[in-house]
């Protein structure tokens, strides 16, 4: 992957990048992360959900979250890590889910494209998924890879938690309409600024104010103009830009409606700041 873009023009209100991945990125010191942020802040990127997909980087986020009040984390097995899963693994997924900083379980879903794991072992965890997070009282992060109607009969058959968040929303209009009749959140990630993306700009126009988030996914889907190089939370405004216009609404008021949502649905504000609490006492994966 070629290095990141040059920054955009700063956003003219604050907003939160709802799922990124700060460890795929390279940020994998304290002092990388701050570095990392620090160039979010500076084009108004205040603050990062950082999410794991396996159980190292599960141990990870949780550092993480502890390193940098402007970063909090969400846990789970991506849905392609599911092959193989004792119950050990999701005794430990249940433990690092429930640290006060972890504000989401996820990401977690159904993954039809790549074909690590099959479907029944995928379904199998992503069910477990749900349990864990009504359990604690946490939003949901799915992962949703050409799987839309099975995600959507799972959530039905299995009852939703009072907040699921589509990661990276992938479906039309008329999966867009379901999702919010749902009470389902919509956050949206580089793919609604390609140009080959008429179907997910429909979708991204209908969702109300309030169930809509932004987010990078970084370092993976860069936004246009910058497909090919490696994402980072400070290219998150392009997205917020694209959106905007789709919406016809200003950068400013869709960067304040997509703060304000994350504030709700991750309850930042609750939370304990980081450097009062512990890490989860695991030994950096990275560093061996
Ligand atoms: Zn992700």
């Amino acid at each position: 992957m070629k290095p990141p873009p040059p920054p955009p023009e700063p956003l003219r209100a604050a907003t939160v990048d709802a799922h990124t991945h700060l460890d795929a990125c390279g940020a994998t010191t304290p002092e990388l992360l701050a570095a990392a942020m620090d160039r979010a802040a500076a084009v108004g990127v205040t603050r990062a959900v950082t999410v794991a997909d396996d159980l190292a980087s599960a141990r990870w986020v949780v550092d993480a979250a502890g390193w940098d009040d402007r970063v909090v984390a969400a846990v789970a097995l991506h849905p392609t890590r599911t092959a193989a899963v004792t119950d050990a693994d999701l005794a430990e997924i249940e433990r690092l889910a429930a640290h006060p900083r972890v504000v989401a379980v996820g990401e977690t879903g159904l993954d039809y494209y790549w074909d690590f794991s099959p479907p029944e072992a995928q379904q199998r965890v992503f069910r477990w998924h749900i349990g864990l997070a009504k359990r604690l009282g946490k939003p949901l992060m799915i992962h949703d890879r050409e799987a839309h109607a099975d995600i959507l009969r799972i959530l039905r058959e299995e009852g939703p938690p009072p907040v699921v968040v589509f990661h990276c929303f992938s479906g039309d209009a008329a999966m867009a309409r379901e999702c919010v009749d749902a009470g389902y959140v919509l956050s949206f990630a580089g793919p609604v600024t390609f140009k080959n993306a008429p179907d997910l700009r429909a979708a991204a126009a209908l969702v109300p104010d309030d169930q809509l988030l932004v987010e990078t996914d970084a370092p993976f889907l860069t936004p246009h103009p910058h497909r090919g190089r490696a994402n980072e939370p400070f290219c998150l405004p392009w997205t917020v830009r694209a959106l905007a216009a789709v919406r016809g609404v200003t950068d400013e008021r869709l960067s304040s409606c997509a703060r304000r949502n994350a504030e709700r649905v991750f309850r930042l504000g609750e939370l304990p700041s980081s450097p009062s609490i512990g890490t989860s006492g695991a030994t950096d994966p990275r560093s061996a």
